[in-house]
């Protein structure tokens, strides 16, 4: 993986570096893959695949409320986050929210 040039991205996560300069987006470090505005949740473009408690843990039953929300980049595939999500869930939670650009 190239080493990520911070005139034009901060890393952010992970996986995930801010376009500032550019096109002013979430990007995946591995593939350049944009995941939409800055001041979006990323999770909300990315991959999600929904998985049960007993998928992780054999000792676990179904019919158990939580689920975990798998979110992958659709470029490359690299997981991005889980979430454990209860039976009202619909949206993906945020885990970094990017309130304003860095000073120049
Ligand atoms: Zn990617």
């Amino acid at each position: 993986m190239p080493e990520p040039n911070f005139r034009e991205e901060l890393r952010i996560h992970d996986q995930l570096a801010a376009d500032w300069h550019g096109d002013r987006v979430i990007r995946c470090r591995q593939c350049g893959h944009a995941f939409g505005s800055l001041f979006q949740n990323y999770k909300e473009r990315a991959l999600l695949r929904v998985r049960k408690p007993w998928e992780y843990l054999p000792d676990r039953r179904p019919g158990e409320f939580v689920e975990y929300w798998e979110f992958y980049c659709p470029g490359c595939g690299v997981l991005l986050a889980v979430d454990p999500m209860g039976p009202g869930d619909r949206k993906p939670t945020w885990d970094i929210r990017i309130a304003s650009p860095p000073e120049e």
